[in-house]
């Protein structure tokens, strides 16, 4: 007899970002060459001060169990930072350090959702964001923006989604996969229309650090001083640090909330790695400058990106004002044959482009939008221009090879 899975086995899918990243990988690990643009990861090395920090903390023998919720130097600091920089007043007890902003997700809705609630999910969203809602037995309700609407929810369109079940809104700017990101006015307006209902939001802040030009990040709780008792602030570490590998993320919630996700994290993980604790503590309280280095570098590629695609035949991007994607809008090439194939939607598009061109890209359905493809620009300028050459060709359909 085989052991049967539980009927949650068949809520989720394996993260896209995550399998297209391994796939590109698997390619490269053969000998072929892969311009991989599939994962969002910072290629910047870790900055050599928070190294440091966690060579020394493991010298100084922190590498025991920490409280699960975090060690108290670090829920004090990252209290003090939404206190200082953001001027929302924070208790530290309102913060929960976890394996990670996807974890610290995951637990915010354990906390709060559950079955026969729903969550509102305005669509392009992160691919875990549907899958993670499924998992607490909660319905995602999942809302379409456009392009032309720049991607954003209004406030009209989320009123007409509550119902009495509406548990949450997730919201996510800057937006991973568009770059999305919402001014303070359009927030505002957002943040009334929630306080019109009994819905809480999940403001996912992970790339806050992370934005170009004029465009400013806003932390959603602080619009109003009514929204700190129904928002659950979600960031981290890993992307304005550049350190996706050790695992530090964190929530900034009502007290017990927070109480309940510190419990949770009690009883499935018990703490975040001690010595990445330690050194998050570094990265958010030591110097910055490496933070301003690695978003000058973003912001020139992301400048050189949006140069490129507007040389791709068909092809049509919203500039990024935040994250690290291009969201590219390939729907003139939808059932087209390209590289002797008929490309009939986003996976056909990335299958191709990735047999053809070496190019990794996340197919838009992924991200609840088909048509598109995400192309993250965490990566170096000489393989962008590659990237970009080798794409041109393909969509000139002057690439013709056997397939992988
Ligand atoms: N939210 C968004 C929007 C992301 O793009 C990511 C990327 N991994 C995460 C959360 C999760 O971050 P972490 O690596 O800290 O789990
Ligand atoms: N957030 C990154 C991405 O969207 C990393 C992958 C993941 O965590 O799923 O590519």
């Amino acid at each position: 007899m085989s052991l049967a899975l539980a009927a949650r086995s068949t809520l989720i899918a394996p993260s896209a970002t995550l399998a297209m990243g391994a796939e590109a990988k698997r390619l490269k690990a053969q000998g072929l060459e892969v311009l991989d643009f599939a994962l969002g990861e910072p290629d910047f090395a870790t900055p050599p001060n928070i190294e440091a920090a966690a060579i020394r903390a493991m010298r100084a023998g922190q590498t025991h169990y920490t409280p699960p919720a975090g060690i108290p130097e670090l829920r004090q600091a990252v209290a003090a930072l939404y206190t200082q920089q953001h001027g929302l007043s924070t208790d530290p007890a309102q913060v929960v350090i976890s394996n990670g902003a996807k974890h610290s997700i995951h637990n915010a809705l354990m906390a709060v959702c559950g079955p026969g609630d729903e969550v509102i999910i305005p669509a392009p969203y992160w691919v875990s964001y549907s899958d993670l809602v499924k998992l607490t037995g909660a319905t995602p309700v999942v809302i379409p923006t456009t392009e032309d609407h720049g991607f954003k929810l209004s406030p009209e369109r989320f009123l007409k989604a509550v119902t009495p079940r509406t548990r949450l809104l997730m919201l996510n700017s800057p937006s991973n996969p568009t770059g999305v990101v919402y001014d303070r006015i359009e927030l505002s307006a957002l943040a009334e229309a929630v306080l019109q209902t009994e819905v809480g939001v999940l403001s996912d802040e992970i790339y806050e650090q992370l934005t170009f030009g004029d465009a400013q990040p806003t932390c959603f709780a602080t619009l109003h001083p009514a929204l700190a008792e129904r928002t659950i602030t979600i960031s981290g570490v890993s992307k304005t640090y550049a350190m996706t590998g050790w695992r530090i993320g964190w929530a900034v919630a009502p007290a017990p909330v927070a109480k309940f996700m510190g419990d949770l994290q009690s009883q499935e993980t018990s703490n975040p790695c001690s010595i990445s604790q330690w050194a998050a503590l570094e990265a958010i309280t030591g110097p910055q400058d490496s933070v301003a280095m690695m978003k000058a570098e973003f912001q020139k590629r992301r400048d050189y990106v949006l140069e490129r695609i507007e040389r791709l035949p068909g092809v049509t991007c919203p500039p990024p004002g935040g994250a690290f994607y291009a969201f590219l809008n390939v729907s003139a090439h939808l059932n087209r044959t390209l590289g002797g194939t008929v490309v009939s939607d986003s996976t056909a598009f990335c299958r191709a482009a990735l047999s053809q061109a070496r190019v990794a890209l996340v197919m838009g359905s992924a991200f609840g939008a088909e048509g598109y493809v995400r192309l993250s620009f965490a990566t170096d300028l000489r393989t962008l221009e590659r990237g970009f050459d080798a794409l041109e060709r393909f969509l000139h359909e002057s690439v013709v090879r056997a397939p992988l």
